[in-house]
């Protein structure tokens, strides 16, 4: 074994051992690591890391735990299938810590992710500040979404949706006729209500702001429904004649107002474009009777250090921390007085708090003191939550657990790693045990036991290069990690580009950003630093992304981490900034950004439909002779519309089955076994291929079968360029991680880059690769700026932005403490300035 060339062997509590592990591509390994100790896995991407320590280690922990609960579950999993290992012995339970995958659904906060907001409940309805005479209020009646708390004018929301004059009758200069209440329906139901209007005596032909306020309130705002008579087809003078001499109508007509009439509809359309038509002429404004705070008066009524609940939930969490801390330690004003008077509620409030500032400190230790309970979870980067949820582990003071974890160095600037690997060494002290899977060799070079999986990706790696202490790594042969971990030689130095012109970007105020004045140079790229929570993203991702897409006219595609996330939970629609362009702007032809959203939520879309490579696919299929004789054409090959799919999944090749109590699980189809095409379809080949083989290939064996089809190829060649030959064509969007999500998009973008002068704005490029996907990364970037684009990355690994042209370092500390630009120049500038956390870092890389 591998331990066994080690002068002494290292002392662990315990193993665990695993014998036969074959999930995906691992080969049949057997290993064994220690327990209570920190493990990283490392490796190039696809080599089986997560393989092993997710889909192996943790995958069999869960199904252990599953099947002591539920004999539901157990025969699930005979469907589903268990991992594939023959055994694994000495495992402890799990606690996995992913990356989320996909977009968060859920409806949470940092308070109550954490559970901090249920502490700050008891802590207000236990020790807060109430107003004479009131009654004590119980923690839930703090809380928005309780009956109990929320306010009853907005139940919660804190929004109102409203209409207006103006919001209605967009125009007022138009008379009835020519359709001045916009608000009403188009076509029939508006010609209607105005018909209705002339039988009731109103003038439809002046303009809408010559009717006397009443009337025009009337009509807009009236809850009244009278019916009238109407006499389609004839004038207003002859309808007063008519309705005179009680002729017999045309039909009988009910008014509704155009506030009744916007109501009604968004509350029971079904229809969401209809839904989208109307809401167009409401205005939405923070709800009148809670000022948008959610919670009912009598909660708001009580305070804590001067704040009521909703106000201290949008601190900073740091601020939180310094504002409790007195009163954690029993040495705020008046502390002696309370515990005269009222013992029991100085010693709760002496034990809330402190409690409360226990649990903040870690969160501050972990970098997120820039966070605020009340900030909504899918605004945050999904390294943000993870590490909440660490926390959260951290102080729920689980021991004999083991946490498997994910790159938790993503999003984390190099100063920030050091707590964070703090927090890894508190969980270790406690008596858990570590599986980590990273690249970051900061990390890597603090484990106890690497796990180094390789030598390449997908049927080139799967095996056990070194499993041992760090040191040992360096004497192992053919290891990507070893040679970057132990790299003595300083990387190559090089000559940053002359800038071929400068944007600028002034007056950005978004989040921490004051009315900051920015440049970035083109045709160059640039990499911009700083701590999380500095404001990288507030001015890359956000400020500059949304100005250069109204410059261009094109929708803006990166507004937040999740789309359409502020919106579905009702808050605040951010005020896009005002930010104004200048330089050298014109020079630009084009934005694009690309980011780490997912690229699809449903596992209908995946790499080869996104690419677009997949079209030329269906056409060579099209194009066989047993296609042509039975007339399938290229859409008979879509597993998305009828015709080749399998009609029993309708062409997803897996089915949901639904769980008591616990998450619904999908398990393969029963009619196509997971081939999402009918057999008809598949008695099709290319080359002795089916469409579902095809979809199943990795892009590398794709790239060997369609060597001679230039369309397919080119794509595929360019996906292994961004380091994703391991991945299957068909691997639905849903499985795939952030980073893949965004390499798939550079590799769509870097077969379109053509003409004109395209500016890339890319969020963490190099999340999820190891140093050598690192290196391939950068070239490709440079390949783009010598076409004559320019690009622009938030970026923390320091491999990245030595080789960069130029640095704009953002910060120096988070939230408050951040939002300046710190330092800005050529990476070797940049590592000299004063002040700049990233300068020691980006130094050290120089070297
Ligand atoms: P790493 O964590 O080292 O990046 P993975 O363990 O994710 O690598 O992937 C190893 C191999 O297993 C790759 O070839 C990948 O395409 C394949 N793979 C990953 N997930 C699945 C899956 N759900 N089904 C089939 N193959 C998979
Ligand atoms: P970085 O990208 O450097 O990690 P961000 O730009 O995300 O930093 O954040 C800068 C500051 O703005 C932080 O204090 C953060 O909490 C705040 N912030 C970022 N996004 C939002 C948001 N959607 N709502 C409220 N505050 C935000
Ligand atoms: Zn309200
Ligand atoms: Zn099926």
């Amino acid at each position: 074994p591998y331990w066994d060339t080690m002068s002494t062997p290292p002392a662990f509590s315990g193993y665990v051992q695993v014998r036969g592990a074959r999930e995906h591509n691992l080969k049949d390994l057997s290993l064994r690591v220690p327990r209570d100790a920190l493990v990283v896995f490392t490796g190039v991407s696809g080599s089986g890391k997560s393989s092993l320590a997710f889909g192996t280690l943790y995958a069999e922990a869960q199904r252990r735990y599953l099947e002591s609960v539920s004999p539901y579950a157990r025969r699930l999993f005979h469907q589903v299938g268990a991992p594939d290992v023959d055994a694994i012995e000495g495992l402890p339970p799990a606690v996995a810590l992913q990356q989320q995958r996909g977009a968060p659904t859920a409806r949470s906060s940092v308070g109550s992710v954490t559970t901090l907001s249920n502490l700050v409940r008891m802590l207000y309805s236990r020790a807060g500040v109430y107003p004479p005479g009131q009654d004590i209020i119980y923690a839930e009646g703090f809380s928005p979404n309780t009956p109990e708390g929320a306010c009853p004018s907005c139940h919660g929301l804190g929004r109102v949706y409203e209409v207006t004059e103006a919001s209605m009758v967009p125009d007022p200069s138009l008379t009835i006729r020519e359709r001045a209440v916009a608000a009403w329906p188009q076509a029939w139901g508006g010609q209607n209500q105005r018909d209705i209007l002339v039988s009731l005596g109103i003038n439809v032909d002046v303009p809408w702001h010559t009717l006397p306020q009443d009337t025009r309130d009337w009509i807009l705002f009236s809850d009244e429904q009278p019916v009238v008579p109407v006499y389609p087809g004839l004038t207003p003078d002859e309808t007063r004649r008519a309705v005179n001499r009680g002729a017999e109508p045309g039909y009988m007509g009910t008014f509704s107002s155009a506030r009744r009439h916007i109501l009604h509809t968004f509350a029971s359309t079904e229809s969401a474009s209809m839904k989208r038509r109307v809401q167009g002429y409401m205005v939405s404004a923070a709800c009148p009777v809670c000022r948008g705070k959610r919670l009912r008066p009598d909660a708001l009524a009580v305070t804590f250090a001067g704040y009521d609940i909703a106000d201290f939930s949008r601190l900073p969490l740091k601020q939180v921390a310094a504002l409790l801390r007195p009163y954690a330690s029993g040495h705020e004003d008046g502390h002696a007085g309370l515990l005269e008077q009222r013992p029991e509620q100085a010693l709760a409030r002496q034990r809330v708090t402190a409690d409360l500032v226990a649990r903040l400190d870690v969160l501050l230790n972990l970098g997120l003191g820039y966070l605020q309970l009340e900030r909504s979870t899918p605004t945050l980067s999904p390294g943000e939550l993870q590490r909440l949820r660490l926390a959260t582990q951290l102080y729920s003071n689980l021991f004999g657990v083991v946490y498997v974890l994910d790159e938790p160095s993503a999003g984390l600037h190099p100063a920030d790693t050091e707590a964070l690997l703090a927090a890894l060494a508190g969980l270790k002290a406690a008596g858990n045990s570590l599986f980590v899977v990273e690249h970051d060799l900061d990390v890597v070079r603090r484990a106890d036991w690497i796990v180094d999986v390789g030598p390449g990706a997908g049927e080139h790696g799967g095996e056990i290069l070194y499993s041992g202490p760090p040191e040992g790594l360096r004497r192992v042969d053919g290891s990507r990690t070893a040679e970057y971990l132990f790299r003595t030689a300083p990387q190559p130095a090089r000559h940053p580009r002359i800038p071929a012109g400068w944007l600028e970007l002034h007056g950005v105020t978004r989040h921490n950003l004051q009315d900051l004045s920015a440049r970035f140079p083109l045709g160059a790229l640039t990499c911009v630093t700083g701590v999380s929570g500095s404001g990288k993203s507030s001015l890359v991702s956000l400020a500059l992304a949304e100005t250069l897409a109204a410059h261009f006219g094109q929708e803006n595609t990166g507004q937040d981490r999740a789309p359409g996330a502020e919106e579905e939970l009702g808050e605040t629609p951010v005020a896009p900034s005002a930010a104004r362009l200048g330089g050298d702007v014109a020079a630009l032809t084009r934005l694009v950004q690309v980011n780490q959203k997912p690229i699809g939520r449903t596992p209908r879309s995946n790499m080869a439909t996104y690419t677009g490579l997949f079209d030329h696919v269906r056409k060579l299929f099209a194009a066989t002779p047993l296609a042509r004789v039975r007339g399938y054409g290229a859409g008979r090959f879509s597993f998305n519309v009828k015709g080749g799919r399998c009609e029993h999944c309708q062409g997803e090749g897996w089915v949901m089955v639904e769980l008591l109590f616990l998450p619904s699980v999908y398990a393969p189809c029963p009619v196509c076994h997971g081939a999402r095409y009918n057999a008809a379809t598949l008695e099709v080949q290319l080359r002795g291929r089916n469409v579902a083989e095809v979809l199943g290939m990795t892009v590398d064996a794709a790239w060997t079968f369609f060597k001679d089809d230039p369309a397919v190829f080119r794509s595929l060649d360019t996906l292994r360029e961004v380091g994703l030959g391991y991945l299957r064509l068909g691997q639905p969007a849903t499985e795939l991680s952030g980073g893949e999500a965004q390499r798939i998009k550079l590799a769509t973008e870097l077969q379109r880059a053509g003409r004109g002068h395209t500016l890339y704005l890319l969020d963490e490029p190099t999340t999820g690769l190891h140093p050598a996907d690192v290196e391939r990364l950068a070239r490709q970037l440079d390949r783009l700026v010598e076409a004559g684009h320019t690009v622009i990355a938030v970026e923390h690994d320091m491999q990245l932005v030595v080789g960069s042209d130029w640095v704009i370092d953002v910060g120096p500390g988070a939230g408050d403490e951040g939002g300046q630009l710190v330092a800005q120049g050529a990476p070797a500038q940049v590592a000299q300035a004063r002040g700049s956390r990233t300068a020691p870092y980006l130094a050290r890389a120089l070297d």
